[in-house]
């Protein structure tokens, strides 16, 4: 926990320890009146807040910021301090609207439709940015370095190029998980890029086409038009259900003769598909799946795919099956990019399934580095690893015991640092954090010690979540990180975060990040839709599809591409979806 250990260093620097030899604060005011703050060089923060107002030394500072996905993008439009130079890196010179790339691989929506280019996106910021059309191979913490590579292929010595930092912000996503199963990389279908939607709406009227030729057996044509999904998720069930819209409400009169070959068939490892969602939402699901005549296989893992056939293991018989396929469509989760594993061992993460962040998005182990979205994960604090520490904050009089009614000054800040504790409370029904107290005592007229506060906190850990891999996860970091970074100054000198107990005294600068979950959408074809609200409140129907229209056209993070997919959705529904093989 070295990243953590620092924000307790520079905190406490500021609010405890200040002495001159440790620590330099210039307190200045800025043209604009605002007051800023530079630390010196054992604070974390110094990258967030020196050169505030261009004054440190007239140089400001170089922000890279890796990646333009959910993460990125949000993150930069919400930068609103004008102390850094940005510098953004990413292969795609545009953000895509992901949770629209389903409705991308039949022609509902055209991929033009859900991408902003990122040059627009940051005009009229005011900050100073370049974008670079490249992808970053390599991160180098100890000299500060991002060495990155152009897309374009260009002449020997010109592809490559590399950029110093100040601060990083890695927002870079995760890459398709294959589980290193054979033939995957050779001969399936993604569905993460534009590309990929693409890709696959091509290949689906490549089939049809194919299989329309007079020289193609019976047999091929079974073959050609069979279209296997690997991974019953949310990404994968929407696709069959997309697909199964666009064969039976389009390509079914374009193609009648190869009505009856088509099959599509879902193939899920594990016993449920959906199964981050209610069983509601599953039966519906498989229901409707039923009706669509969609084979639906769970306990179905994939262990190799040729090019013609997909070979899939039965988990309860051990069964080897080998499945002749058109397309396969891969979509079983994500996995870390190589160029992250590669950092993560650098500074001391290897091993790890994916990198660890502070609750404040700061990467473990490495200074100035911040990263969220997919390519990072919350490494939250366990209560009961603090339980001394946090007993020894309240045992003001160093008594060794306390009464209950001690603990009450820092119940918000217990909640706030360790938020596993308020789910325990909730899940286990107790009224606050006292009755916690009350119950691991056993009787009331004693007083709290170690080993009671040990015992009350001893089962609160099991609450800590990892939050999902999703784009609403990925912006409300982004968006709290640029929160973070314009107020930095200000939280240096008036922290509003909570109390740290491991290093008794001051306060965090910031509140640490936390998630808003507000519901999750899984469409499921033919105007139908589940929508999963906070507290398992569960719609299923057209009117929640109704809902996923009108919330998706709202989160699109431009007007230009509301018009214009919101004008995709009306031609869909005038004029069908369009076959063309282009
Ligand atoms: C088909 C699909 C549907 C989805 N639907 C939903 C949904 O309905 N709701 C929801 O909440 N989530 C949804 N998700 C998940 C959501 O898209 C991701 O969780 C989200 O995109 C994560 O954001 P991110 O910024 O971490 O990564 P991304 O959005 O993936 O962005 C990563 C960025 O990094 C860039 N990059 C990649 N490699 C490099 C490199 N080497 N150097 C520099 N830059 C690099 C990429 O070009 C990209 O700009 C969906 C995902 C998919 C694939």
């Amino acid at each position: 926990m070295k990243g953590f250990q620092i924000f307790n260093r520079a905190s406490t620097a500021i609010t405890n320890r200040a002495t001159p030899s440790k620590l330099l604060i210039v307190l200045t005011f800025g043209a604009a009146g605002g007051a800023f703050l530079a630390i010196s060089d054992d604070s974390p923060f110094r990258s967030l807040t020196a050169g505030e107002s261009g004054n440190d030394g007239g140089k400001k500072k170089k922000l890279v910021v890796l990646g333009t996905g959910w993460g990125g993008t949000t993150f930069l439009k919400n930068l609103k301090t004008s102390a850094y130079d940005v510098h953004v890196v990413s292969p795609h010179n545009y953000f895509t609207f992901t949770p629209l790339l389903p409705s991308v691989t039949n022609g509902t929506v055209e991929a033009r439709s859900i991408v902003e280019p990122i040059r627009n996106i940051v005009r009229n910021k005011p900050y100073n940015v370049e974008f670079k059309e490249a992808e970053c191979y390599r991160i180098d913490p100890v000299n500060k370095k991002v060495y990155c590579r152009s897309i374009q292929n260009l002449g020997h010595g010109e592809n490559e190029f590399a950029l110093d930092y100040d601060v990083l912000v890695i927002a870079m996503g995760a890459r398709v998980n294959t589980f290193n199963t054979p033939g995957v990389e050779e001969h399936a279908h993604f569905l993460k890029e534009v590309d990929d939607a693409q890709k696959l709406r091509r290949s689906i009227i490549d089939c049809y086409e194919r299989a329309s030729l007079p020289t193609i057996s019976d047999e091929e044509k079974k073959r050609i038009m069979h279209f296997v999904v690997v991974g019953g998720g949310p990404t994968g069930v929407e696709y069959a259900a997309e697909l199964h819209d666009f064969a039976s409400q389009d390509l079914a009169s374009l193609y009648p003769s190869l009505k009856d070959y088509l099959k599509i068939t879902l193939l899920e490892a594990g016993n449920h598909i959906l199964p981050m969602f209610h069983k509601k939402v599953t039966d519906f699901a498989n229901e409707k799946f039923q009706k669509d005549q969609i084979d639906v296989k769970t306990g179905s893992m994939v262990v190799k795919v040729s090019d013609k056939d997909i070979s899939t293991k039965n988990r309860a018989t051990g069964q080897i099956e080998a499945i002749p396929y058109g397309v396969v469509l891969w979509s079983t989760g994500i996995a870390t990019r190589p160029v992250i594993a590669e950092f993560m061992e650098k500074i001391g993460q290897a091993g790890k399934r994916v990198m660890a962040t502070d609750e404040w998005l700061k990467v473990q182990g490495c200074d100035d580095v911040y990263a969220l979205g997919d390519c990072a994960s919350i490494a939250q604090r366990k209560a009961l690893e603090d339980a001394a520490a946090i007993m020894k904050t309240v045992d003001k009089n160093n008594a060794g015991a306390v009464d209950v009614g001690d603990f009450k000054e820092f119940v918000k800040d217990i909640y706030e640092r360790y938020p596993q504790v308020r789910k325990y409370l909730e899940k286990n029904k107790l009224k606050n954090f006292e009755s916690l107290l009350r119950n691991a005592q056993g009787d009331s007229q004693k007083k709290i010690d170690i080993e009671a506060l040990k015992k009350a906190l001893s089962e609160v850990d099991s609450q800590v979540s990892f939050l999902p891999p999703t784009a609403q996860v990925a912006s409300q970091q982004g968006k709290y990180l640029a929160a973070c970074f314009n107020k930095a100054g200000r939280c240096e000198m008036k922290p509003e975060g909570p109390f740290r107990f491991q290093e008794s005294g001051g306060r965090y600068p910031f509140h640490p990040f936390s998630y808003k979950h507000s519901g999750q959408f899984a469409p499921l074809g033919g105007e139908q839709a589940a929508v999963q609200f906070p507290g398992d409140w569960v719609s299923i129907g057209h009117a929640s599809q109704g809902l996923w229209y009108t919330v998706y056209a709202s989160k699109l993070v431009t007007w230009r591409t509301k018009v214009l997919v919101v004008s995709d959705w009306f031609r869909r529904f005038t004029f069908g979806r369009d076959s063309s093989h282009l």
